[in-house]
């Protein structure tokens, strides 16, 4: 697989440097709402790179952190009346539920940022003794900038103009500070009013760590000091990638991610989502309006992951016709392929000839381009009436390899009672030819059948029929 890197700015080859298992890092969500589809476009395309991998026989190792300390979760859960830990608690639940509602695979590993509070206060220890970092006048602990002469290089801050040298003298303690702004940034913040009852003790004093440190804690405790590859929003990249970076790289040495993949953020109706424009929706929001997750997900994955993908309403109904046509067209597949059942995820992996779908697997993994490769479905799908049966048969299998990557859960085929006489007729004979274990009538009745447009299905009751 062919993935582009954001720090070389080049296509890279996917594979695990210890030649086993794909080891990877997504930065999870900040556990005080719920999240909306934006960070889901993150989360689902992080999702289809996982499952696009496997399907190819790679084993990974997934970890993705929850943030449960940070300015966000300590102000939301001063403001419910809630302990931290009880508010995230709540958040992480809701988030795991709609992460499986939208067919995304549980991470390998999900570590909390709060229960690694000690491999934090170790990590700056490091930072503080090799000099990369200090204490200021008011007790907090920052990383210092100017001691890292690759500080910059994954967000080509050169390239933006900033002069590092400037701004030797500048800190910022917030989680979040303005991305134009280069500055020594907080390590461990010493103990403020405001975070009520939510400090640690700590070599600094009374304090909790800043959210940048979290991840190059927990990367290092689960993947190790280099490490495959390390993803998130486009947002991410500066400042939290840059400083995730620095931190490792000072503290122990390595070369932290062999790869960085970046995923573009999601626009609503043109725009950026905000409340204010109402434009900002959960998963809630859109199953409240009558549309599944299924869908969501088809509209999440239908642009390519470097591109602006705009989010409408609209879109939701197109994915609906989408979902249905590709659940037609798959059950036609299978009645092409003599009605074969579909193999395991375990043996889809193994899976080496994709049939006619070869070409819809390389798009995915060239760039994981969903767009490409899920036009490149439709489009074979449309002729697999042509098929022989030993094509229709791996063709089968390769589209359930496609179906597996790109996670999609196909709504049951639309049943649609109302064939007209004769075609009924038809079905009702060869109906009976079965129970008559007449095999040969029965499959030439099918074929009748098919070929005045209709596919007949058996089920418990009896039969279906499906209109083409
Ligand atoms: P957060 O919970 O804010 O830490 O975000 C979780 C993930 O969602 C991060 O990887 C963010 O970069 C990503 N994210 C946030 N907003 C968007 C958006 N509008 N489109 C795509 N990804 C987003
Ligand atoms: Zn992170």
């Amino acid at each position: 697989m062919q993935l582009f890197d954001t720090q070389t700015r080049r296509l890279k080859t996917v594979e695990p440097r210890d030649g086993k298992v794909y080891g990877f890092y997504c930065c999870g969500p900040t556990v005080y709402g719920p999240a909306h589809i934006g960070n889901f476009r993150t989360f689902v395309l992080q999702d289809v790179f996982r499952r696009t991998l496997e399907m190819d026989g790679v084993k990974t190792m997934h970890v993705r952190n929850i943030t449960d300390v940070d300015d966000k979760t300590i102000r939301g859960s001063l403001a419910a009346g809630q302990t931290l830990k009880d508010f995230t608690e709540g958040w992480k639940v809701k988030f795991h539920h709609d992460c499986d509602a939208l067919g995304c695979l549980a991470p390998h590993v999900e570590p909390s940022a709060v229960e690694h509070i000690p491999h934090q206060i170790k990590m700056i220890e490091e930072l503080v003794a090799k000099e990369h970092a200090y204490q200021s006048d008011d007790q907090s602990v920052y990383f210092k900038i100017s001691s890292d002469s690759e500080y910059g290089k994954l967000s080509r801050l050169d390239e933006r103009e900033l002069n590092l040298g400037a701004t030797q003298n500048q800190r910022a303690d917030s989680d979040e500070y303005e991305k134009d702004s280069i500055a020594d940034f907080v390590l461990w913040k010493t103990r403020r009013e405001e975070d009520g009852d939510n400090f640690w003790e700590s070599p600094w004093g009374q304090g909790r760590p800043g959210w940048h440190l979290e991840c190059s804690a927990m990367i290092r405790e689960y993947l190790g000091e280099t490490f495959d590859l390390h993803s998130g929003g486009v947002d991410l990249v500066f400042p939290h990638h840059e400083n995730e970076m620095a931190q490792s790289r000072c503290a122990c040495g390595g070369e932290f991610a062999g790869h960085w993949f970046h995923i573009t953020h999601l626009m609503v109706d043109g725009g950026k989502m905000s409340k204010s424009l109402g434009n900002l929706y959960t998963l809630n929001d859109l199953e409240k309006k009558g549309y599944t997750p299924a869908e969501v997900r088809y509209v999440l994955i239908g642009a390519h992951y470097r591109k602006q993908l705009n989010f409408t309403l609209d879109s939701l109904h197109a994915a609906r016709e989408a979902l249905h046509k590709l659940s037609q067209l798959e059950l036609k597949l299978k009645e092409q392929a003599g009605g074969i059942e579909v193999l395991k995820a375990e043996e889809l992996s193994q899976v080496e000839e994709l049939g006619v779908f070869t070409k819809a697997f390389e798009k995915l993994k060239h760039d994981l381009n969903t767009q490409a490769a899920i036009g490149e479905l439709f489009t074979q799908l449309r002729t697999v009436s042509k098929l022989s049966l030993e094509d229709a048969k791996l063709s089968y299998q390769g589209l359930h390899v496609l179906l597996y990557a790109l996670g999609l859960d196909l709504p049951k085929p639309e049943l649609v009672p109302d064939a007209p006489e004769e075609v009924l007729l038809l079905a009702q004979k060869r109906w009976e030819a079965k129970q008559a274990q007449d095999w040969a009538a029965a499959d030439d009745l099918r074929n009748q059948i098919l070929s005045v447009g209709w596919i007949v299905k058996d089920s418990k009751e009896g039969f279906d029929l499906i209109p083409q």
